[in-house]
């Protein structure tokens, strides 16, 4: 099939990089010319594990192109994906601007049959406004389908999750439409849910809510348990075992952050508002979550006595491990609420420093591992588990650290061992 992907961030790239892999000729196409300009010169904007050598692998194939033309992409396609950003405004909802944009490129340019598929996170009734906007602008003489396929895949195991998706969601209003991403899918052999337009559209915002929730009640039964004296880490566990629970998204930590958990929480608290249902249960996730960083700060205080002058080793930027993607990043807000205290901060993250710099310029010290940021800190502060960060010559650090003390925010290590070896430490929701 010939594939337009329109929107060629972290979504576009690794859906139109796979979908060349699976045997379709891709154009991939963003207005960001520098972006478009590294990938022609066989560079890759975003750190993804694997992605640059499948995207060379499909260029080399002749399967993969990338434009700023969206004309040619438009013209040149059957099936249209949008991967545009659907950020928050500063109300809770979705900014759709660029959809729209899109959807009257594409209007602009439609020169027969074309399948326009929602890629992008957005609120229940986008699709409408999608098909309404094409609709008036190609004054009702073009031919064409709208469908909203949501995108499941996580940053840091973007291709596997493509590759191998746990489902594929398909909202569809025609039989042919939904005959064609069937089609396309095929090569993947996964369960496909088909639904109506609005019913795709709502199955991405709730479950990313859900995700966040459980991370919410984990987080929150955290603070339970360190007032009781009980472990979190065990009644996890506990709870998680139980197969109508699992144990995936059910770790205290520093609360969730990332592109997409607080804006389609936001963005789905505003749509359910608009709609009559205000959900209440998500207003409540969100306080958490916030309040969550309030307890990381509490910690430090308790740790540190008082934060002013104190020098702190930030490891870990990125929202999580194996991304460059430091958007909503808790690590970024605790720094910056450090820094309004009076703190010196020595950060190193193993991928997402140049990202970082763009955001704390020249408040922090950028350091080339682990070690460096420890050097005359004191205070440790694990904001990201990134698997580098597992095995840490403990002895080293205490050596060159002003005092030992460590702020586990993700409940990496052991506290007996590092007690043990003279540490001061503090976990969350931990029995220390
Ligand atoms: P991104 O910011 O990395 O990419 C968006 C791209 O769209 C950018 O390169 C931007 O230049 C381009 N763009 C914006 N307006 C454009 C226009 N008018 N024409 C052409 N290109 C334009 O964002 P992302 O992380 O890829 O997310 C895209 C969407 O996918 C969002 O709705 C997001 O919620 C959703 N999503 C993201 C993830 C994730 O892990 N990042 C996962 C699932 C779904």
């Amino acid at each position: 099939m010939k594939i337009a992907i329109i929107g060629t961030g972290y979504v576009g790239l690794v859906t139109g990089t796979c979908f060349a892999q699976i045997g379709n000729d891709v154009i991939c196409a963003d207005n960001d010319s520098k972006k478009i300009e590294v990938l022609m010169s066989g560079g890759v904007p975003i750190y993804e594990p694997g992605l640059k050598e499948l995207i060379t692998k499909n260029i080399d194939g002749g399967r993969l192109k990338f434009t700023t033309d969206m004309r040619e992409a438009v013209k040149g396609s059957d099936v249209i994906f949008i991967c545009v950003g659907t950020p928050s405004r500063e109300d809770g909802s979705a900014d759709l601007t660029a959809i729209e944009k899109v959807s009257r490129t594409i209007a602009e340019n439609v020169d027969g049959y074309k399948l326009i598929v929602e890629k992008s996170t957005v609120p229940v009734e986008t699709g409408e406004w999608v098909k309404k906007t094409i609709d008036m602008l190609t004054k009702g003489n073009v031919d064409f389908d709208i469908a909203s396929n949501p995108e499941f895949l996580r940053e840091g195991s973007a291709i596997n999750d493509f590759m191998n998706p746990d489902r594929v969601v398909i909202g569809v209003e025609s039989k042919k439409a939904e005959e064609i991403l069937r089609d396309l899918y095929e090569p993947l052999d996964t369960e496909i849910v088909v639904t109506n337009i609005a019913g795709a559209e709502i199955i991405k915002h709730a479950s990313n809510s859900f995700l966040a929730t459980k991370i919410s009640f984990i987080n929150a039964l955290s603070n339970i348990c360190e007032k009781a004296g009980a472990d979190i880490d065990a009644v996890a566990m506990g709870i998680g075992l139980d197969s109508r629970i699992n144990t995936h998204f059910l770790k205290a930590g520093i609360g969730f952050g990332g592109s997409c958990f607080p804006k389609d929480v936001k963005a789905f608290i505003h749509i359910s508002e608009r709609l009559g249902y205000p959900f209440g249960l998500l207003k409540e996730v969100e306080r958490i979550n916030e309040a969550q960083k309030d307890v990381v700060m509490g910690k430090a205080a308790e740790l540190l006595w008082n934060i002013p002058d104190k020098t702190i080793a930030v490891w870990g930027l990125a929202f999580k491990p194996n991304t460059d993607d430091i958007r909503s990043a808790p690590a970024i807000d605790i720094i910056g609420r450090l820094l309004k205290e009076g703190a010196k901060i020595r950060v190193y993250d193993p991928a997402a420093m140049e990202r970082s710099r763009e955001v704390l310029g020249d408040n922090v010290v950028y350091c080339g591992d682990i070690y460096e940021t420890a050097e005359k800190s004191d205070c440790i502060m694990l904001m990201t588990e990134w698997d580098e960060f597992r095995d840490v010559d403990w002895n080293k650090i205490k050596g060159i650290m002003a005092q030992p003390v460590i702020l586990d925010g993700r409940n990496l290590y052991d506290p007996e061992k590092l007690k043990k070896l003279g540490f001061k430490y503090a976990g969350i929701g931990r029995k220390v």
